[in-house]
């Protein structure tokens, strides 16, 4: 179990390290029905072993990356991407082909919602460099799980994040499989987040200056493009597959990646 969490921590370590390679990702986080926000079951880690691993990870970070290595962010930073995805822990940070250190402006809330950390992404577009906003929604979400249930019961911390929500779920006609309910309620939010931001950012969206980005991290293979991958699903409000295949943000990928990075569950 040690192993496990030292392992998770060096994972992190060399992916900061050479920016590419994935992290390990939570073991058992592939069945869509066990995860959620709290739910799986894992061995049990003490919370002096999390600091010992938390600590010693840093001291790794830091021991790799002599004090020149944060000379150009010593004043300010330059991100080149804001991120809006959600707390869930098995939504790695690092699959964004970056280093993020002074690239990624991240903002993680349950159930990622714009609403919810609205003057942090405001600061990530209207302050930063950042020309894409990512609204990543992904896989086996537990606050949209959450959300199409009776809540009623959670703090009023947690309450006060899923009502906004409810929109979202309102799509939702109740009819047929939950499990495929729940997919589609999963990307309806991104598709919500999307149109929300877009109406908060219009003017720089029509400018050029920021596109917004939908997607799905997908560590269940719903969209059967294998298991960790990011589908997108959504571009500045345009959610046919054909139509975001062609949106001018893809085009330095080849026609076959956009092809396999592109889908909907939801139309
Ligand atoms: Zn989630």
């Amino acid at each position: 179990m040690k192993k496990v969490l030292k392992n998770g921590f060096l994972a992190f370590s060399f992916s900061v390290l050479f920016a590419t390679a994935p992290l390990a990702l939570a073991s058992d986080g592939g069945n869509a029905h066990g995860g959620g926000h709290g739910g799986a079951s894992q061995p049990e880690t003490t919370a002096s072993e999390t600091m010992k691993a938390v600590i010693e990870g840093n001291d790794t970070f830091k021991m790799h990356h002599d004090s020149h290595y944060f000379d150009a962010f010593q004043d300010s930073q330059i991100p080149v991407l804001t991120v809006v995805t959600c707390s869930d822990s098995r939504v790695h940070t690092n699959l964004f082909g970056f280093v993020p250190d002074n690239n990624i402006f991240m903002v993680r809330n349950i159930g990622n919602q714009v609403v919810n950390s609205q003057g942090s992404v405001d600061y990530g577009i209207r302050h930063l460099p950042t020309k894409v906003l990512l609204i990543l929604g992904h896989s086996g979400c537990g606050a949209i799980k959450a959300a199409m249930g009776d809540y009623s019961g959670e703090s009023s911390g947690i309450k006060k994040e899923l009502d906004p929500l409810k929109p979202v779920i309102a799509q939702d006609d109740g009819a047929g499989e939950f499990k495929e309910r729940w997919v589609k309620n999963i990307e309806r939010n991104v598709d919500y987040q999307v149109d929300y931001s877009m109406k908060l950012y219009e003017e720089k969206i029509s400018h050029g200056d920021v596109v917004i980005v939908g997607a799905v991290y997908d560590f269940n293979d719903i969209y059967g493009q294998g298991r960790g991958s990011l589908i997108i699903t959504n571009i500045n409000g345009e959610k046919s597959p054909n139509m975001i295949m062609q949106h001018p943000v893809l085009k330095d990928l080849s026609r076959g990646p956009v092809v396999t990075h592109v889908s909907s569950r939801a139309q």
